[in-house]
């Protein structure tokens, strides 16, 4: 059957395939994306008593968004919550408050009601410094709260992909949003003390699927091989995290000169890939890439499908101008121009055209061909922090993902 890109694009919030549902009270199924509503405490002249509040004076917003969230109708994504088939699908993931936050008696400002919406509760102070919540709504395919697993993210998200690259397409999912919010948690695994559990992240999950497809059932058939290579983009510069991180040439073909690319073993993929990036002090200043590369087993070894994996680089921008350190700011200018790019390849390709403007950037000069093709498929995993501190961050990410309207322009990223 004939695809309806415009309908595999992410859709209006109005019209948002009713999952609008009874996602919060009245005011949230309005229809507009983002929607303020002033909420008032009324019994706040006794809390403050109570509480003393001047010792604690986010205490108050505390307690409005409790109240708020008792008014939420919670409906979480399950193992049984179906999935929707899109060319690009766009989801967020609200990591937990950790154990710092916690103990600085951080306040969680987002909501995930389900069903696709996040919740941003954004504090704010009238001049007559009356405290109140700035309750906006953003919508996308999937949301996930903080107690999902890697394993049903990856179902919604990576694992739909990866038929497609047998099927001859090309797969690219990515984890965007600041650092320490949990990119490399969902790419690479869950950290359970200073070790990463390489095996629970959607790199293992995905790669463990490609295998087994590859022998098994109607692919198996086809006489593929498949190959692995990971790869970190740092100031535009390519750099090979299979070997030393020996410096790469990018070429406008399928392949980077000179990359490792070793045929396919599981366990010594992931247990080269381990670690790598978190370990690595430049890790939230680059992206890194682990490539799954579907190859015929002719002479030429012709190219079949390829799933990239993308880990990019955090979003914050460099707020730290007092530094006035020349080479940080070269630095956020790439980031933010590489993710300004990679936006505007995703939505070239969303609209099925013909320019896709790759050339902008290396990032995605090197995924050129994830953005060319009927069989293309593209799923972007935005990962936010729930602690009040990273609020503006969070909006910025959560905006990044959710302009709908490929006509409107877009805001440079981090701006
Ligand atoms: P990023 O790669 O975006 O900079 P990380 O993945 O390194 O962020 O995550 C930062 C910290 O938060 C890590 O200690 C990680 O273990 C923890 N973390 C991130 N996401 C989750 C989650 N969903 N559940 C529990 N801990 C998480
Ligand atoms: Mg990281």
């Amino acid at each position: 059957a004939e695809e309806n890109n415009e309908a595999e694009r992410m859709p209006p919030p109005s019209t948002a395939k009713g999952r609008r549902k009874s996602v919060a009270p009245q005011e949230l199924n309005k229809g507009s994306k983002r929607l303020s509503c002033f909420v008032k405490a009324p019994d706040l002249q006794a809390k403050r008593g109570k509480f003393g509040e001047a010792l604690q004076p986010n205490l108050k917003f505390h307690d409005m968004i409790r109240d708020f969230r008792e008014t939420l109708e919670i409906t979480p994504i399950t193992t049984s919550s179906d999935i929707e088939p899109h060319r690009i699908t766009v989801c967020v993931r609200k990591r937990p408050l950790n154990k710092q936050e916690v103990i600085k008696k951080e306040i969680d400002v987002v909501s995930v009601p389900g069903r696709g919406a996040v919740l941003v509760h954004e504090p704010k102070q009238k001049v007559d410094l009356t405290k109140y919540l700035d309750n906006q709504v953003f919508h996308f395919d999937y949301s996930f709260n903080e107690a999902t697993t890697n394993d049903l993210v990856y179902k919604f998200t990576a694992k739909p992909l990866v038929r497609s690259i047998f099927e001859g397409g090309m797969a690219t999912c990515f984890a965007y949003g600041q650092t320490g919010s949990g990119k490399t948690h969902t790419m690479g695994g869950d950290f359970t003390g200073k070790q990463q559990n390489s095996a629970k992240g959607i790199y293992a999950l995905a790669a463990q699927d490609v295998f087994t497809l590859l022998d098994q059932g109607r692919y198996a058939n086809l006489d593929l091989s498949a190959h692995v290579s990971f790869f970190e983009i740092y100031n535009g510069k390519v750099y090979d995290l299979l070997n030393k991180k020996a410096k790469l040439r990018v070429l406008e073909d399928d392949r980077q000169v000179n990359l490792t690319a070793f045929p396919f073993l599981l366990s010594d993929c992931l247990s080269r890939t381990s670690g790598q990036t978190s370990a690595n002090a430049n890790s939230s200043r680059s992206h890194a890439i682990l490539q799954i590369v579907l190859r015929r087993n002719d002479r030429a070894a012709t190219l079949h499908g390829k799933f990239s994996l993308v880990d990019l680089a955090g979003n914050e921008r460099g707020t730290d101008v007092s530094s006035n350190d020349r080479s940080t700011l070269v630095e956020t200018a790439e980031i933010n121009r590489s993710l300004l790019a990679l936006k505007e390849c995703i939505r070239s390709l969303g609209m099925n055209s013909d320019h896709i403007p790759f050339r902008q950037c290396t990032l995605t000069k090197v995924l050129r061909d994830s953005f060319i093709g009927e069989k293309s498929r593209t799923c972007m995993i935005a990962m936010v922090s729930p602690g009040m501190a990273s609020c503006e961050y969070t909006m910025n990410t959560l905006r990044y993902e959710s302009v709908e309207d490929p006509t409107e322009p877009i805001s440079l990223v981090g701006e």
